[in-house]
């Protein structure tokens, strides 16, 4: 199979990645609750108004696409339609996929919309705009059956303080055979064959699939036990050993932070599980938020009390915790 639009990027740097995205389909509830913003703004536009109760981030994206003209200033809109981009050369299928939002200009040019995440924007999680293999890939399809000279692609990453639009170039009939040789080289993918050879690099900081992925994980381990033996010898620390150590100790802490990294991606997944699903059972105990008192900071209650200032005793802020508990 052929891979995804949002698997083309990573799959041009690595064959593992679209791999894993085909065995691993599962959507989380982390992700879900991620995109809720993208459904409230999509409501909006299909519907022609915010969904009661949308959040401020939905506003501002809503407030963005009514200063584009909205619906009223383009000659069409199409909220989350299936777009395939076929080989013009022997009619194949090369990807097929959902974008957020397309439209058609009035002068038959297209715009291919993407929501995004502020916070994913930020951490440079995201391709640049005109190097983005899945929205240009929609980009490619729309102008090829529109007969569009054309087009542009925006990707607008939000949160609750407004939104971030990141225009592209204007694309045009000339880019769309570049596009395709670009999607036609990412490789097909066998979701029943073996492990792909997985490729690393910076691009890793991008894969979803990182926590599935045994060459991003096992290094974690490998390099401590082989190089600790010069450290827990007897004796003086030889000088070549203290610079081996000193290497030891850079790769021992850059597998411990890309650990913990995916520690605490699992931890948001089973977080929002538990928040939307209630606590995840096992046996006579229970994973799920706990409330807690909140911690006073200062001077203790009693030396307030003694100084004859209990005024400044202040209520700690509820808070919540998760763990396990009895049933
Ligand atoms: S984590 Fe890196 S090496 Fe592993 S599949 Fe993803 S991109 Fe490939």
């Amino acid at each position: 199979m052929r891979p995804r639009p949002s698997s083309l990027e990573l799959s041009l740097h690595c064959t593992r990645a679209p791999w894993l995205d085909a065995r691993f389909l599962e959507r989380t509830e982390a992700a879900q609750a991620g995109s809720s913003v993208d459904s409230e703004i999509s409501t909006a536009i299909a519907t022609g108004d915010l969904p009661i109760g949308a959040s401020q981030a939905a506003r501002h994206c809503w407030d963005w696409w009514r200063s584009l003209g909205g619906v009223e200033g383009l000659a069409e809109v199409h909220v989350q339609g299936l777009i395939s981009l076929t080989d013009p050369e022997d009619g194949s299928e090369l990807t097929r996929g959902t974008p957020d939002l397309w439209c058609i200009e009035q002068d038959n040019s297209i715009l291919v919309v993407d929501w995004k995440k502020a916070e994913q924007w930020r951490a440079g999680l995201l391709p640049p705009v005109n190097q983005n293999p899945q929205l240009l890939s929609y980009l490619a399809s729309l102008m090829l059956s529109r007969r569009a000279v054309r087009g542009r692609v925006v990707v607008v990453p939000w949160d609750d303080d407004g939104v971030y639009p990141q225009w592209s170039k204007t694309f045009t009939a000339a880019d769309v055979l570049e596009i395709i040789d670009m999607v036609k080289s990412a490789p097909e993918v066998d979701p029943a064959g073996p492990e792909p050879q997985a490729t690393m690099g910076d691009h890793c900081f991008r894969c979803y699939r990182r926590r599935h992925c045994s060459a991003y994980l096992l290094p974690a381990a490998d390099p401590m036990p082989k190089a600790l033996a010069p450290l827990s010898a007897p004796g003086e620390l030889a000088r070549a050993d203290a610079v081996a150590a000193l290497v030891w100790m850079a790769e021992a802490k850059a597998a411990l932070k890309r650990g913990q990294d995916l520690v605490d991606q699992v931890d948001d997944v089973l977080r929002a599980h538990a928040l939307q699903c209630g606590p995840i059972v096992d046996g006579s105990k229970k994973w799920g938020p706990t409330p807690t008192k909140g911690r006073r900071s200062g001077p203790s209650v009693e030396e307030l009390e003694q100084s004859g200032r209990s005024e400044l005793i202040k209520i700690g802020k509820p808070g919540v915790r998760f763990g396990w508990t009895k049933l």
